[in-house]
């Protein structure tokens, strides 16, 4: 894996992506699938958080979705002749291809142990991962892009070998799949703006990825002054996981969604010096592809933000909700709106 000399970002992260001025990150062959680069840590402890809060496991609710998800995208990507010509020359090169991409963006150290796949049932791949980013949303990705390699309906499981190492298999559990299902996407904006981050001259991504270490091989990114892990991610996938969360509990969860992420941050996740500059804190929401600052204020006791191209929108009102609360050291109230253009606008008090 070729690695930029100048940044040290894998060429395959900065080519197969673009920084947007929006505050959005896409991927260059796919415009319309936004990424975002985030701590990993966030996503787990709001996770942990909303299960506590809700007083149950959600890994079932978390396969199954990422599953659905990873199936729809990877559906819509991959063209049908493709999979059928791959059907019937050999699976191992799109695994191996797979299984490096996974490294690349820090899900973890994953490995392919073994596999048997002649479409049909009794189809099965097996991976190794170490230190998985988040392990049932791991699962689910890998049952959903089985379900497009071989047409049928796949089931998945995993094993804890050692401490922090597992093995996950996938296996066709069932009929060849009849109906594609569609989730519903949710559309996010994309109008240009002024966060523009510094080109790095050698791959063309963000420099300030240089602050980065990407180890390849342990498939882990870590920010290298926090020492916090990150991860490449799709947002709408998480968005996804959400909606499906509402529907299996059948109520609103954003106060819980957002009460989670407020707590997250009073943990002191972050550091509170990334917001008190308008800059900065435009570039940290840019490169994480959050969307674009166009204003924070504070007066009269009262914080305002207003951010354009929003996603994961309710973790950004917890977030700037537990930032105040931080800085100021008194509880606040938001209030939130998320206008038609996809505008987000959050105030505390
Ligand atoms: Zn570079």
């Amino acid at each position: 894996m070729k690695t930029c000399s100048v940044c040290g970002a894998p060429k395959k992260l900065t080519g197969n992506h673009k920084w947007l001025s929006g505050g959005t990150i896409v991927e260059k062959n796919n415009p319309s699938h936004r990424m975002i680069f985030v701590e990993n840590d966030n996503i787990l402890e709001v996770f942990k958080l909303i299960q506590e809060i809700l007083g149950l496991s959600l890994e079932k609710v978390v396969i199954e979705s990422q599953r659905k998800a990873t199936y729809d995208y990877v559906n819509s990507i991959l063209p049908a002749v493709i999979r059928k010509i791959v059907r019937f020359t050999s699976y191992r090169p799109v695994v191996r291809n797979l299984t490096m991409l996974g490294k690349t963006y820090g899900l973890g150290d994953v490995s392919l142990l073994d596999m048997h796949i002649k479409g049909g049932e009794g189809d099965y791949v097996k991976l190794g991962i170490r230190n998985p980013f988040f392990l049932p949303a791991f699962c689910g990705m890998v049952a959903g892009a089985m379900e497009v390699v071989t047409g049928h309906d796949c089931s998945v499981s995993y094993q804890e070998k050692s401490p922090g190492y597992y093995e996950v298999t996938t296996f066709v559990s069932t009929h060849p799949k009849e109906f594609v299902e569609r989730l519903h996407w949710r559309e996010y904006g994309n109008k240009p703006g002024d966060a523009v981050l510094d080109e790095c001259p050698g791959c063309g991504g963000p420099s300030i990825l240089a602050d980065y270490d990407f180890d390849i091989e342990a498939g882990t990114i870590s920010r290298r002054a926090s020492g916090r892990r990150m991860v490449i991610d799709g947002p709408a996938e998480f968005e996804a996981i959400l909606d499906e969360l509402e529907r299996e509990l059948g109520e609103d969860i954003s106060q819980i969604l957002i009460e989670a992420q407020r707590r997250f941050v009073k943990m002191g996740f972050y550091d509170t010096d990334e917001v008190q500059d308008v800059g900065t804190f435009r570039d940290h929401l840019a490169l994480r592809g959050f969307g674009n600052l166009k204003e924070i204020s504070f007066a009269g006791g009262r914080l305002s933000v207003h951010l354009e191209n929003p996603c994961l929108h309710l973790l950004l009102v917890g977030l700037v909700l537990g930032f105040f609360e931080l800085v100021f050291k008194r509880e606040g109230r938001v209030d939130w709106e998320l206008a038609d253009g996809g505008d987000l606008r959050v105030e505390v008090e």
